[in-house]
């Protein structure tokens, strides 16, 4: 990962035709940013879900409370599904938001471990034509490594970095 830029915004969805590729180095080039809210950390989201396409994978890191259901809240905005109905998977390990052009699937894999996981399918639903969102993913062993990430860290108080980057 590049030394993450001082820059508070996120790529303009402009890119929308691009190939996935070429989208998640798009992405990557923006280096890092802060928010000093979970509004703006939903609206980073959202920047980011009006540019993902069906088929997209996004694996998100970040300690318990940095905000990545708020970050998948403001991705489901981004793809036009109602981010109201976004919150931590507790029971259903996968949720469903559909959009109007592609359906976002939210995983939370923080209760889970080992055969749990591999027992859930998660393969076949990055093959699918969804759009996949993944909380935890260091947990999954056998997470695809061509795909786009979101680090989320605290920086004390309400300030979060948001590092996008794609799997080394
Ligand atoms: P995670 O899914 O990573 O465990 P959540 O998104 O569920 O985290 O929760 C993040 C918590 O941190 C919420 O209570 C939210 O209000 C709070 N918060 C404070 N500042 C921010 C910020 N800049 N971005 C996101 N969440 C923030
Ligand atoms: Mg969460």
């Amino acid at each position: 990962m590049t030394e993450p830029r001082r820059n508070k915004t996120f790529p303009a969805s402009s890119e929308a035709t691009a190939d996935p590729p070429k989208r998640v180095a798009e992405a990557a080039r923006s280096g890092a940013s802060e928010t000093a809210s979970e509004s703006e950390t939903e609206a980073a989201g959202e920047a980011l879900g009006r540019d993902l396409r069906a088929g997209d994978v996004v694996l998100l890191y970040g300690d318990l409370g940095a905000g990545k259901t708020a970050f998948v809240r403001g991705m489901a905005r981004g793809i036009g599904a109602n981010p109201a109905d976004v919150s931590s998977p507790t029971f259903t390990i996968v949720q469903e938001y559909a959009g109007p052009s592609a359906t976002l699937y939210h995983v939370d894999l923080y209760r889970l471990e080992g055969a749990e996981i591999d027992d859930l399918g998660l393969e076949d639903l990055v093959s699918g034509d969804g759009i996949v969102a993944i909380e935890w993913a260091e947990r999954w062993t056998g997470r695809p490594d061509d795909v786009m990430e979101v680090r989320i860290k605290d920086l004390g108080d309400d300030r979060r970095s948001i590092e996008l980057g794609t799997l080394p």
